[in-house]
């Protein structure tokens, strides 16, 4: 049986602050993409439909009241149809007040799920998908070994929302390299309108020491944005976007600058903030600048 509780740090999205976290999963059963250090040396594990029940019960007695719980790790989604049913019939049954389940997910696991199946689990309180797209480039999904296509993702995120499922977007500013930049902003920001997705979140890459990114800066077979390269990307990114009703942030300790609205509403305000910014010449243009040392 897993431990409670087994990650150090336990991956969770920022906006789960709050809710409860039920670890069904030990890491990520794909774990190949180059820029990402979460689970690097966790080897991937899944819980019993027993061990569940049992973890469900438990912190049901200990918080009865919840209405927001986060199930993690990497992809939960990427469960059968019948066994998140069944979890989340369970969660339904021991939680009365619960509102929401979110989880982290990927195009191909949403892809897997029918019409009806992603409708059965919306109505059963599957609320918000946390769906890394990273880049709308296919070109950069291949050589980060994402093991996803844009084409892929952007339709599993049309389908879980047409079933009543919120998607949570994430993409990486950089992530092409000075090579790619421009392909990076035109693909995502192309993608990003097709999908449409409610929220949207921008972080930059940050090459974190064990994932093959950091090993490619360091062999110069990978060269960062500049502090300024990243900033025109994400100024480029949000004046081609075509949103209808998607809330934005880039506030995240990666980006360079916290940028926080809602578009189509305050586009104009940030394109122009971006615009200001990069005309000052205070932005390094050599170097990414200052970066956490964890995305
Ligand atoms: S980015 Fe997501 S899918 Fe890729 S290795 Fe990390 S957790 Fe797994």
């Amino acid at each position: 049986m897993l431990g409670l509780l087994h990650n150090n740090p336990l991956f969770r999205p920022p906006a789960e602050a709050e809710s409860l976290i039920l670890q069904v999963d030990r890491g990520c059963p794909y774990n190949r993409c180059t820029f990402c250090g979460m689970y690097r040396d966790v080897k991937f594990q899944r819980r019993s439909a027993e061990e569940i029940r049992r973890l469900i019960a438990a912190e049901a007695r200990q918080a009865p009241d919840t209405r927001r719980i986060f199930l993690a790790d990497g992809d939960v989604m990427r469960r059968p149809f019948e066994e998140l049913h069944g979890m989340l019939s369970e969660l339904a049954a021991r939680f009365p007040a619960l509102a929401r389940v979110n989880v982290y997910a990927t195009g191909s696991a949403i892809a897997a799920k029918t019409d009806e199946q992603l409708q059965a689990l919306r109505v059963l309180k599957l609320h918000t998908l946390y769906l890394g797209l990273e880049s709308g480039d296919e070109e950069i999904l291949r050589r980060v070994k994402k093991g996803e296509t844009a084409a892929c993702m952007i339709e599993a995120g049309r389908r879980a929302q047409t079933a009543g499922l919120r998607i949570s977007l994430m993409i990486l500013l950089g992530l092409g390299g000075v090579e790619r930049t421009r392909e990076h902003v035109a693909a995502t920001a192309d993608a990003l309108n097709r999908m449409q997705p409610r929220l949207l979140a921008a972080l930059r890459v940050v090459p974190v020491p064990g994932t093959e990114l950091h090993a490619e800066v360091r062999a110069g077979s990978f060269r960062q944005v500049s502090e300024r390269g990243a900033v025109q990307e994400v100024r480029d990114l949000l004046a081609r976007l075509e949103l209808t009703n998607t809330v934005f942030r880039a506030n995240h300790a990666s980006n360079v600058v916290p940028l926080e609205g809602r578009l189509p509403h305050d586009q104009a305000r940030l394109v122009a903030e971006l615009d200001r910014l990069l005309a000052a010449h205070r932005l390094d243009t050599d170097s990414p600048g200052s970066m956490p040392l964890w995305l």
